[in-house]
């Protein structure tokens, strides 16, 4: 039989996670995208990601119809690579008449991530940003795609820290670090050090 989840965040009733997510409210808007085959996953940080920000939505799917709606009338940019994309940190300051910014961020991997692009041309068709240079992620866990690549929850939080500058959005993180010290205690420090590396050092 499955253990019981918690409807909200997902986990297993006895981790859920919910007592340490925030309502943070972001002036930016969040429109997370996630391909179905990562909604399953136990480290879903998209849906923490959602769970936490009073102004983000969460779509799961592999084709949105609706994202025309969804983007209309909106100053959209997707959080993603690519030639022309620009770093966050080199856009124009918003002025309060701006009109409101939303940041689009497909959730999953590369592969995953590229496929929803291909799958739904308005978002390809989306201005393109990239995050500032920063510290590299917490996410050991998951081996990711590339070195300078971070979970989907810690690119929302350096995004919304440029995006809603002054506003700080770590604490989005903090059921992301229970949730990564809970699956390396879970899975022992042996393996751990074995299929990811030395665990840093606290030096
Ligand atoms: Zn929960």
């Amino acid at each position: 039989m499955p253990r019981p989840v918690c409807a909200r965040c997902q986990r297993p009733l006895s981790l859920c996670l919910c007592a340490l997510i925030p309502r943070l409210e972001s002036r930016t808007r969040v429109l997370l995208l996630q391909h179905p085959s990562e909604r399953r996953h136990p480290l879903n940080t998209a849906r923490l990601a959602a769970l936490g920000l009073v102004n983000a939505q969460l779509e799961i799917g592999e084709e949105f119809p609706e994202l025309p709606l969804w983007l209309d009338g909106q100053d959209a940019r997707l959080l993603f690579p690519g030639p022309e994309a620009v770093c966050l940190d080199r856009l124009p300051a918003a002025t309060a008449d701006s009109p409101p910014q939303l940041l689009v961020v497909p959730d999953g991997t590369w592969r995953k991530a590229r496929l929803l692009l291909h799958t739904n041309p308005a978002l390809a068709a989306l201005p393109r940003v990239t995050l500032p240079p920063g510290p590299p992620s917490r996410y050991r866990v998951r081996k990711a795609p590339a070195a300078d690549a971070v979970s989907t929850i810690e690119a929302v939080v350096a995004a919304l820290n440029v995006l809603d500058a002054p506003a700080r959005f770590e604490e989005l993180l903090t059921p992301f670090e229970a949730l990564i010290d809970g699956q390396i205690a879970a899975m022992g420090a042996e393996t751990f050090a074995r299929n990811h590396g030395a665990p840093e050092q606290d030096t």
